[in-house]
């Protein structure tokens, strides 16, 4: 083993690991690294050592988590990217013995919140830090620029801040990482992130179900839609995905590449932990539920067998003007992101204000404006609305996206309706009207909800005329 210093250390070369890796290596830092099965760490060191020193940096190779602790400047920061679950405290639990009060334990994966807020008390008691770590591109955007979400203390920051800010992608000239707050925002973050992209993913998925099922539109000429898209407001890393994929021909059988792909989306979690989450924090995020719930009915092959063959899976003709109707999934497609935009940040703060992590919404959306999958123009929108009100109630009513959205209601309205009608299904598009009209209605129903409550269970209910607490006698009392 080298007796290089490194100024950081690096478990787990997967894909991810060995793309962090040679991404922070690049940057002129040199950066320990090991993995359970030493193999990937030769091929990492005998492909991109060379690299690595060429680039000021170096990758120095460790056969065991020993000689990994070893290598790095104390106090250490470990940055660990195995397999989520039980193989992260696998892991972390062969490190604590090895490492020294004031050391730093990153977990660059996904996780729980609840995992990330356990492993931080843990290694409390052995005054360690423990860092949960969201970053987020992928495998490209961890070799040339994630966006990175750190949770943790400033004392774990201070090492890993400048390495990190080092690595992610860069949006006007500002670094896409940043400390969040405490112990779990950066995974409590990064995870609402995952859930926003669940959403920013069926918007777009019924955006093209539609334009196909109504306008019958082929993908080519759909792909040619999203590349438009992508010129204006709706400008996304997902939308220039979106019109890769629908442009793309399956070479086995020449047939749209969209036309050949199973049709049962799946999912690892993260969506799914965003809504869990959210029930507990009594936030409504719809569009990221509907999202998830999307995800799920699709992979119920057997009941959706049963249901078509009951019912005919036939659509109904809607006539409308292809070029109108384009124009009106666009607006839909914008004002229901900024619902499940608008609902993610809310639950941002919710978490936020529960844990005491003070997570700065303005900071979030500059972080996610580049490197991330959510990355878009829209983001830049959000860290200007933030700027103006740091105190926004939602961000339905901050003024550019207030504008927006009226601009484009009878526009979403006609979707929906039309969507209704056709018989294609576009449940975040109309779940998101719906908890938009819901917001601003003046008397909710749930007033009649309240009163079936006190009926039935002695609930009771409050007035609108008075103060206090009421139960009505009802006739019939149970
Ligand atoms: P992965 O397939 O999730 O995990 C493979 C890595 O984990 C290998 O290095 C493997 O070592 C190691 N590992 C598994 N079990 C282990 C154990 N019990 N003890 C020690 N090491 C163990 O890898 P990945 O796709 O690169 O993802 C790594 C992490 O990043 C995950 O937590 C994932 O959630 C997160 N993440 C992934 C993406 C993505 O796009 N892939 C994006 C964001 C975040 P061996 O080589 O010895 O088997």
């Amino acid at each position: 083993m080298s007796d290089a210093r490194a100024t950081i250390g690096l478990t787990g070369l997967a894909v991810m690991g060995s793309n962090l890796a040679r991404n922070i290596a690049s940057r002129g830092t040199t950066i320990a690294v090991h993995n359970r099965s030493t193999e990937k760490m030769t091929r990492l060191l005998d492909e991109h050592g060379d690299e690595a020193r060429e680039q000021g940096g170096e990758l120095v190779g460790c056969e065991s988590l020993e000689d990994l602790v070893a290598a790095i400047e104390k106090p250490r920061t470990v940055i660990v990217m195995v397999k989520a679950g039980e193989a992260t405290d696998a892991v972390i639990e062969d490190l604590v013995p090895l490492l020294e009060p004031g050391d730093v334990v990153v977990d660059a994966g996904n996780a729980h919140v609840d995992d990330t807020l356990r492993r931080q008390s843990a290694l409390e008691e052995h005054d360690l830090h423990f860092v949960g770590m969201g970053v987020s591109g992928g495998e490209e955007g961890a070799l040339n620029g994630p966006s990175i979400m750190v949770g943790g203390s400033e004392h774990a920051y201070a090492n890993l801040g400048p390495v990190v800010e080092s690595i992610a992608a860069v949006v006007d000239g500002t670094p896409c990482a940043a400390h969040v707050g405490p112990d779990g925002a950066g995974h409590f973050v990064k995870m609402v992130h995952n859930g926003i992209e669940y959403a920013d993913m069926q918007l777009i998925a019924e955006s093209y179900d539609l334009l196909r099922g109504v306008a019958r539109l082929e993908p080519a000429q759909i792909a040619e839609v999203f590349h438009g898209w992508n010129e204006g407001d709706l400008e996304s890393f997902l939308i220039e995905m979106t019109a890769d994929v629908l442009s793309h021909t399956d070479a086995d059988t020449g047939q749209p590449f969209i036309d050949v792909v199973a049709d049962a989306a799946e999912q690892k979690g993260t969506g799914r932990w965003t809504v869990q989450i959210a029930l507990d924090l009594g936030v409504p995020v719809t569009g990221i539920a509907e999202a998830t719930f999307a995800r799920s009915l699709s992979g119920h092959t057997d009941q959706r067998k049963a249901v078509r063959e009951t019912f005919g899976s036939d659509t109904h003709d809607v006539e409308v003007d292809v070029e109108a109707f384009v124009d009106d999934v666009a607006s839909a497609l914008y004002a229901s992101k900024v619902v499940a935009y608008a609902q993610g940040f809310d639950q941002v703060m919710a978490g936020s204000r529960e844990h005491d992590w003070d997570v700065d919404p303005g900071q979030l959306a500059t972080i996610w404006r580049g490197g991330c999958i959510i990355r878009a123009r829209f983001l830049d929108r959000i860290r200007e609305a933030y700027a103006e009100n740091g105190d926004l109630t939602s961000l339905l009513v901050a003024p550019f996206f207030a504008d927006a959205v009226r601009d484009g209601l009878a526009a979403w309205r006609r979707v929906v309706v039309i969507a209704a009608q056709a018989g294609v299904p576009a449940p975040a598009f109309a779940s998101s009207l719906a908890y938009f009209d819901a917001l601003r209605r003046d008397r909710l129903p749930a007033a009649l909800v309240q009163g079936l409550r006190d009926n039935f269970g002695a609930h009771t209910y409050q007035r609108i005329d008075k103060d206090g607490t009421f139960h009505t006698t009802w006739a019939g009392d149970r």
